[in-house]
């Protein structure tokens, strides 16, 4: 895909001429919604307006929350339109400190705003330099696990920079590694990279990082759970010393501290949920069942909310693709995205699942990262997780943009261990909400207190001998 629009004229003609106005004070300007309509993260709108790429913009005067962080007011004014008016909690304790020039460590999930804090004062960075960037470098670069993520983040730069000369370049896997050298012969502001591709570049000499001055880690921890830490360390003996560095992880485990303390000197730490913990507004239940009966219950559970988003997560690419296919024959309008997946296709599964054509997603971890889709109202952990860290993050995938949300773990008699080390990660109890606890389940549970809600007699009530612990060691997270 190329992701990037024409560069603007940079002949140095005085901006305004005859009647352009400021951004601000434009009649017809780039609308996300109509009306009162919910924000969307479909960005791309600012692309179709093709005679104003040309146009350099005059700083507009206005006031706004943002510019009074700092935020330059060219990229200030993107935002209202985009349902951007006040800064999230994350943006407002990070954005000061960010403009200031201290790196940070960040402890946010997706669907805080932590694009926008570490955006916004990244294109403010970039406004102020006002050269172009060499061949093959980058001045900014951020670093994302996932294909996925790192075209969320490319549609949100996009957004915040619409009107400014600052362009984005995406490079990731599955996507033609010529284009993507042939592009970078004009260097780029902003390089959004995964960090196996831009390895795969810098040895071809087609990127060069000696002029990157501004790093962004995002979703770090997934970066390590991926195994990109031994690329993360290459890439930081190529980045110039002098250089912001701002790390956002929703967990933080040990390896990530060593990670942070390469990186970054004497980071600004913002958290703005404590880490492992979910969102409060996620409805959470888990659902003991049988592995045998896990399809049959996912359908009635599917069934019961056919109009509304629902993300499930399996384990394996082929366990998610066979899943999606019984699905699929049972009537339920469903796509997959795993690492079996083209980029085509795990693009268009989302966006349709995005527009609401298919209701039901079915993804294993990595795929799914970083999915920021407001409406998606149920998440199933038809497969619990091994690493319990993932579980805050699937789950995080609901109640998003102020919504609800519910998120339901299948557990079956053999992932008891999964639940438990999954709850001690959130330091607290799922409660249940169906099927027999197993034995194991609720000796665990009478140690910590009551499980169960108030009511609910299957889980106060039935217990199974244990079935038979797992034997095999859990296998390493899938690398997609
Ligand atoms: P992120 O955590 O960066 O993935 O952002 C999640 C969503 O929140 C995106 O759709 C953003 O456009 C939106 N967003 C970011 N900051 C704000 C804000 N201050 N107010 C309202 N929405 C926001």
């Amino acid at each position: 895909m190329t992701n990037e629009t024409p560069r603007p004229n940079r002949s140095g003609k005085p901006r305004f001429q005859g009647d352009h106005k400021p951004r601000g004070e434009q009649g017809a300007k780039p609308q996300f919604r109509g009306g009162n309509a919910k924000p969307t993260t479909n960005h791309r709108r600012h692309r179709e307006e093709p005679e104003e790429k040309f146009i350099r913009r005059a700083i507009p005067d206005i006031d706004t929350p943002f510019t009074r962080m700092g935020i330059d007011a060219r990229v200030a004014v993107n935002l209202p339109p985009m349902g951007i008016e006040a800064p999230s909690p994350i943006q407002e304790k990070s954005i000061p400190g960010i403009v200031a020039g201290r790196d940070l460590l960040g402890l946010a999930q997706t669907g805080t705003g932590k694009t926008a804090a570490f955006g916004l004062p990244m294109l403010t960075r970039l406004l102020n330099i006002g050269r172009k960037p060499e061949p093959k470098t980058c001045r900014a670069l951020i670093l994302a696990p996932t294909r996925e993520l790192a075209t969320q983040i490319a549609e949100n730069i996009d957004a915040y920079a619409a009107g400014t000369a600052i362009r984005q370049f995406r490079v990731v896997g599955g996507a033609s590694i010529n284009v993507q050298t042939m592009r970078m012969e004009r260097g780029v502001d902003v390089l959004i990279a995964t960090p196996g591709r831009l390895i795969d570049l810098i040895e071809r000499g087609a990127v060069d990082l000696s002029q990157t001055k501004y790093l962004v880690l995002d979703e770090a921890d997934q970066m390590l759970d991926i195994g990109f830490i031994h690329a993360l360390r290459r890439i930081a003996k190529m980045l110039p010393r002098d250089r912001q560095t701002l790390l956002f992880s929703a967990t933080m485990p040990k390896l990530m501290e060593e990670l942070a303390e390469s990186y970054l000197s004497d980071p600004l730490k913002v958290a703005v949920n404590p880490p492992g913990q979910a969102a409060a507004k996620i409805d959470q239940g888990v659902h003991f069942v049988t592995q045998g009966d896990k399809a049959t219950l996912l359908a009635e559970y599917l069934g019961k909310h056919r109009d509304e988003l629902a993300i499930v997560f399996g384990r394996t690419k082929h366990g998610c693709e066979k899943l999606s296919k019984l699905l699929e024959k049972w009537g339920f309008k469903v796509a997959s995205i795993h690492g079996n997946k083209s980029q085509g296709q795990r693009e268009r599964a989302l966006s349709g699942f995005r527009a609401g054509e298919t209701k039901v997603l079915v993804a294993t971890d990595v795929a799914a990262r970083g999915i920021d889709i407001p409406e998606v109202a149920h998440i199933y952990n038809y497969d619990l997780p091994n690493v319990p860290e993932n579980y805050v993050h699937r789950i995080g995938r609901t109640a998003r943009a102020g919504r609800d949300g519910r998120a339901i773990a299948f557990c079956a008699p053999a992932e008891i261990g999964e639940l438990r080390a999954i709850e001690k990660a959130m330091k607290s109890q799922i409660p249940v909400v169906g099927g027999e606890v197993p034995f194991e389940a609720s000796k665990i549970r009478e140690r910590g207190g009551p499980a169960g809600r108030p009511g609910n007699n299957n889980a106060q009530g039935a217990r199974k001998r244990p079935a038979r612990r797992p034997s095999r060691a859990p296998k390493s997270v899938q690398r997609d």
